[in-house]
């Protein structure tokens, strides 16, 4: 299972705003793109020129490195939300948003994305009672994502669920005292708190 292992901090350099990909570091003055606000590089002071593809582009780029998706499963979602009905972009969101990962994130089990995802891959949360161990897979309403017995003893896990204090989005329903979470319905766009301007996206992919 294909991950980005490069350095993080030049993808938030590289769209010149903060992800928060790497939890704690992103709050602290050690945040990279306090000091330095312009694309990594020998050319990153440089004047570039704004065209259109760039701008649709970069919103892609920015969709992929917040949620952590490769470009081909990333491309291989928007097909899957085109097919479906209704508006292709808030799909293609929605669908980023019921990783399992993602959901591991937003119940506040992870520090980052990625932390959430190690927590997935190594076996620590289930659906339904069942271990899975699948990043991208997507819940359904309904299901219940929980921390395996082990993972609910875990410092690391704790601290999280103690002091990042992150909001509860509202299609997701908190219980055991944050350590396992109800799928109560599909996120709508206005849940959605991600900086990105999903249409640019599925102009760049119509092209
Ligand atoms: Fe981005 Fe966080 Fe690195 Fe800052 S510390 S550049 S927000 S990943």
């Amino acid at each position: 299972m294909a991950r980005y292992t490069g350095p993080v901090c030049r993808l938030c350099r590289r769209e010149k705003m903060k992800l928060f990909l790497k939890g704690a570091k992103c709050d602290s003055t050690k945040c990279p793109i306090e000091q330095r606000p312009y694309p990594p590089g020998e050319h990153g002071r440089g004047r570039i020129r704004e065209s259109e593809y760039m701008l649709q582009l970069r919103e892609k780029q920015k969709a992929r490195r917040i949620y952590g998706v490769l470009e081909k499963q990333f491309h291989n979602m928007f097909v899957e939300a085109d097919r479906q009905s209704g508006v292709t972009g808030e799909n293609l969101l929605r669908m980023l948003e019921l990783r399992l990962d993602n959901v591991a994130f937003r119940a506040g089990w992870g520090a980052s994305r990625s932390q959430s995802r190690q927590l997935v891959r190594h076996g620590h949360v289930s659906v339904n009672g069942k271990r899975v161990t699948i990043p991208s897979y997507q819940v359904k309403r309904g299901d219940i994502v929980e921390l395996r017995t082990k993972a609910k003893e875990m410092i690391v896990v704790q601290h999280n669920i103690d002091t990042l204090d992150r909001s509860t989005v509202p299609w997701l329903d908190k219980a055991t005292e944050g350590k396992s979470v109800t799928v109560r319905d599909l996120p709508l766009r206005e849940h959605i708190d991600v900086p990105v301007r999903e249409s640019l996206i599925v102009e760049l992919y119509n092209k």
